[in-house]
């Protein structure tokens, strides 16, 4: 079978011998006759996987002893409701920093449950830069400061992350959880989709401080309260059994690997290769976005024109480089490289690059 090489934004590729692990076991389950996917999650086997995928993500991104680490379903989507719920108490104010088209969703749920105040806005901007961290301030008596990590349509990625004091600071790091070290210690609330970095779709992890799990609203049904998944050691309800199996082949890989520091140097220059042929055919490519604040995850980029563009990924598609194009709500070339995503096929796109501004330029 001739894999192809996959840089679609999510879900998104994950590494082959996962993928081969998971097929191998997937009928009987280091034999016990049943697969994974059949079996009670109140069983002993089912547990052994839950936990370790619970201890790998402490150990990968040191999550101190002091948060929570929680698996939920739902999607970061639904954290952009839950984290108001469970952060403002009964009614009050937050601020978000407007920086994308993530933001803006994460955004518009907080406005149904809270006030939101917009500590930074990029849209004049086109979103194309961040604020510098230093100039983020929360506003007096908000309830937490919101910033997405990482846009993974725009492209921008946050290198350091402001300071807001006694005010928690929250991140949706869908499309860059554990792809780089991080004191945990600086958030209130860490939550991400897996379906970018770390396994496939059907898994949010909510990484919550445990004097936060105290503020909840009155009113929360029970799956709305992080306090419900924390005490229930995330098994309040039945878990998404397949991405936490999935996820934890994932993050055995990603220890045996080095952790972090692997893939934070892996993920540099893998962004390197491909902003470098950016730079050398600067007449024919361009990155919209601000050297200062690109994304190593997700590379965006156009050709000299929407045609130029569409026939690029048509060459791509052609030689097995799949997923491209740019977002629907912007256009061009997007590239998601994330963990899973080799040097090899960052290195073929690149090649590929290189040859068709040769071509065309
Ligand atoms: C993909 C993505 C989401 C949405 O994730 P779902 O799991 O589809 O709900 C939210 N935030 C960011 C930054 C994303 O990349």
């Amino acid at each position: 079978m001739a894999r192809k090489i996959n840089f679609y934004a999510g879900p998104s590729v994950l590494p082959v011998e996962v993928l081969e692990e998971l097929g191998k076991e997937m009928v009987d389950f280091k034999g016990s006759g049943l697969s994974l996917v059949e079996t009670s999650h109140r069983s002993a086997t089912y547990d052994e996987v839950h936990n370790n995928a619970l201890n790998l993500f402490r150990e990968l991104l040191n999550v101190p002893e002091n948060y929570k680490i929680l698996f939920l379903q739902g999607g970061a989507t639904l954290q952009f409701t839950m984290v108001p719920m469970n952060l403002m108490g009964n009614g009050g104010i937050c601020d978000y920093t407007n920086t994308g088209a993530w933001a803006k969703k994460a955004m518009a749920d907080a406005r149904i449950i809270g006030n939101v105040n917009v500590v930074y806005d990029g849209s004049a901007e086109n979103f194309m830069s961040l604020p510098e961290p230093s100039t983020v301030k929360p506003t007096e008596g908000s309830s937490y400061l919101h910033v997405t990590s990482n846009e993974t349509i725009g492209g921008v990625q946050w290198k350091e992350f402001p300071d807001t004091g006694n005010v928690p600071l929250v991140a949706d790091m869908s499309s860059d959880i554990l792809s780089r070290p991080l004191d945990v210690n600086q958030f209130g609330v860490i939550y991400a989709g897996a379906q970018k970095n770390i396994g496939p779709s059907g898994l949010a992890v909510v990484i919550v401080r445990e004097d936060l799990l105290e503020r909840q609203a009155d009113n929360l049904t029970a799956y709305m309260a992080y306090k419900t998944h924390a005490d229930g050691d995330s098994l309040y309800n039945t878990p998404g059994v397949f991405p936490i199996w999935a996820m934890e082949l994932v993050l055995k890989r990603m220890k045996r690997l080095g952790g972090l520091t692997y893939f934070d140097k892996m993920n540099q220059e893998k962004a390197d290769l491909l902003y470098n042929v950016i730079a050398q055919y600067g007449d024919f490519y361009n990155c919209p976005v601000d050297p200062r604040y690109r994304s190593l995850m997700n590379v965006v980029f156009t050709t000299p024109g929407a045609d130029l563009d569409k026939a690029f990924i048509a060459g791509a598609t052609e030689k097995g480089m799949l997923g491209l194009k740019g977002h629907r709500s912007v256009g061009g070339c997007r590239a998601s490289i994330y963990n899973a995503m080799t040097r090899e096929g960052v290195e073929t796109l690149a090649s590929y690059m290189e040859d068709f501004a040769k071509a065309n330029g």
